[in-house]
């Protein structure tokens, strides 16, 4: 099936309230555009320096997600265009972020990881130390970022149940901090669940954006 038809049937499965980031992290320009061409506009990458070359080499009216692990000394090369960085894990990530917002003269979208599966991991908050960072309230006297939601990613296995209860973790946690820090902010509204194995599941359990590589891309 062609990538165009893939985008099409994807659409057709997707409430139309649920934003779908077409993961393109190791393809090629050319697959891109055949999404592009599609009417597909919301990209994501992992990687700064792959993002960043293929921000200039394409139209300049694709929206570029960063959805990877993000280095501090690198944030600079995608504060001028990124649309929203859904892996913000630490607060001094944040205050580069916002360093380089205000060099940029422009507010970054961005949602704060959250580990929510068994595995190991270096990357995202535990559950625990989101809620610290948000009570905390040191994310508001950063101007250029704006604090859109939460995003995280199940435990990478069969067992339906297991990925339900940890999608439905990140969605009770989402609405604890909506109800006591986010009332009245009505940009914070976003969570980002569900890749290819299990953006069906996530979608049940209230996601809001999924993002989606290899159903679309093939096989990296
Ligand atoms: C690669 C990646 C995806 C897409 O994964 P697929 O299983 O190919 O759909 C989604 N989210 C993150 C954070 C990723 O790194």
């Amino acid at each position: 099936m062609s990538i165009k038809s893939k985008i099409e049937n994807l659409k057709g499965i997707i409430p139309s309230d649920v934003k779908m980031v077409a993961v393109s992290k190791f393809h090629s320009n050319s697959e891109i555009m055949e999404a592009y061409d599609a009417g597909h506009r919301m990209f994501g990458e992992s990687r700064v320096q792959e993002l960043v070359q293929k921000y200039q080499e394409l139209p300049k009216d694709i929206e570029w997600h960063f959805i990877g692990n993000l280095q501090r000394n690198k944030v600079k090369q995608i504060a001028p265009f990124v649309s929203l960085i859904h892996s913000l894990d630490s607060e001094r990530l944040m205050l580069e972020i916002e360093k380089q917002g205000s060099v940029n003269d422009r507010v970054i979208p961005c949602l704060l990881q959250v580990h929510i599966a068994e595995e190991e991991t270096k990357s995202g908050f535990s559950p625990e130390e989101c809620r610290h960072f948000v009570a905390d309230a040191k994310w508001k006297e950063c101007s250029h970022i704006k604090i859109s939601g939460l995003m995280g990613m199940a435990t990478f296995t069969e067992d339906e149940s297991k990925v339900k209860k940890e999608f439905d973790q990140l969605r009770t946690l989402f609405g604890e901090l909506k109800d006591i820090h986010f009332k009245n902010d009505p940009d914070f509204k976003e969570i980002s669940m569900g890749m290819t194995g299990d953006f069906q599941l996530a979608i049940n359990s209230g996601s809001t954006i999924v993002r989606i590589g290899t159903l679309i891309f093939g096989s990296r």
